[in-house]
């Protein structure tokens, strides 16, 4: 064990055994970040914390989240003889109805995954025979490269190039899960969204819905700090923001991704994986922008493709919701794993069932 290992380890076990004591009633934390979720399960963090205080996992995981509306879409705009469909490598696989993109790879239809929309602008420059759709999902963090993508696609005058936008923000979703859930006491805020949007993107939670708000870094010292600052406020009943990610997290957040976003998107209504239909909480392509949007694009296919539903035992929607953990699903670790997953959150490496199953006990 190096040096550095044996710190932490020690700073573990000391925040553990300082958040044991500080705690004075039950309270139930929700995460809304994928890394946090990983990080959870991996440095078994739930473990080590008093059974008075519950982690849950929240709709941090951008794949998860994508509903099967948009994923039926893509399927059909990928069945286009003249359209090659990009997206990262676990959006590919998420199934939908009996279908995946994946799948219809398989089925023949071009369909790869990039690293980077500016992976897919350069799949544009390369086979201009072709229509190069990216299937654009993800939080603020993400997004702002879409955006810096669109505009160089813009200024270049690259026109076989399009996004599916399902982008997404967390404020007005977090605003409607918090505020329907009265069983959710605070919020690990995600500290990679908080780097784009700022800290004080999350100051509604203590200031509109009563409830502390943590942002906080990856390491499980980061997340243990962060969980101790929202079990110092409980007994208070004053919640606050606090940052405890200020290294990377200023108040207002990262400009230039901020300003790239605003020339490019614009709010929009978009429905989240068991959340519905939440006004706001999406990003929809600006009118300049308009003429990169793939749902107008192949509008007759989108409108022609069928609705693919989800399993019908597949419970991703409340584990979204926080109100069931992963191995509350019946399919869990039976007809759903990493290797075929039957629902979105067993696809991403974000996802809270794929962080469950890789992370489970063994014996
Ligand atoms: S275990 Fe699989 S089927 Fe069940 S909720 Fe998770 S992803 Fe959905």
């Amino acid at each position: 064990m190096s040096g550095a290992e044996h710190d932490d380890r020690a700073a573990v076990r000391l925040l553990a055994e300082e958040i044991a004591r500080a705690t004075l009633r039950p309270m139930t934390i929700m995460e809304v970040c994928g890394t946090h979720t990983m990080q959870i399960a991996r440095y078994g963090l739930r473990a080590l914390l008093p059974p008075q205080i519950r982690l849950v996992s929240g709709p941090g995981c951008p794949v998860c989240v994508t509903d099967s509306g948009l994923i039926s879409a893509a399927l059909a705009i990928a069945a286009l003889p003249q359209v090659m469909l990009t997206s990262f490598g676990d959006m590919l696989r998420v199934p939908a109805g009996d279908s995946s993109l994946l799948a219809v790879r398989d089925q023949g239809a071009d369909v790869r995954y990039v690293l980077s929309p500016l992976d897919a602008l350069e799949l544009a420059v390369q086979h201009p025979e072709k229509e190069i759709v990216f299937f654009a999902v993800g939080f603020e963090t993400t997004a702002p490269l879409t955006a810096a993508t669109l505009q160089a696609a813009r200024e270049r005058g690259i026109r076989n190039f399009s996004v599916i936008p399902a982008h997404k923000t967390m404020p007005a979703a977090l605003r409607r899960l918090l505020k329907d859930s009265a069983a959710i006491d605070a919020l690990l805020c995600p500290g990679h969204v908080a780097a784009v949007t700022g800290a004080d993107a999350f100051a509604f939670v203590p200031q509109e819905l009563g409830k502390g708000a943590a942002i906080a870094g990856f390491t499980a010292v980061a997340i243990l700090r962060a969980v101790l600052a929202l079990v110092h406020m409980m007994p208070q009943q004053a919640p606050v923001l606090v940052n405890c990610y200020p290294h990377v997290v200023t108040a207002t957040g990262n400009r230039a991704a901020r300003a790239a976003l605003d020339a490019v998107f614009q709010p929009c209504d978009a429905v989240w994986r068991g959340l519905g239909d939440i006004p706001g909480s999406g990003l929809a392509l600006r009118p300049a922008y308009q003429e990169f949007d793939a749902l107008t694009r192949f509008a007759a296919a989108v409108a022609a493709a069928p609705r693919r539903e989800d399993h019908p035992a597949c419970r991703c929607g409340a584990v979204l919701r926080g109100e069931a953990a992963p191995v509350d699903c019946p399919l869990f670790a039976r007809a759903c794993d990493p290797q075929h997953p039957a629902g979105a959150c067993m696809v991403s490496s974000e996802g809270a069932c794929a962080a469950a199953y890789r992370y489970r006990p063994t014996s």
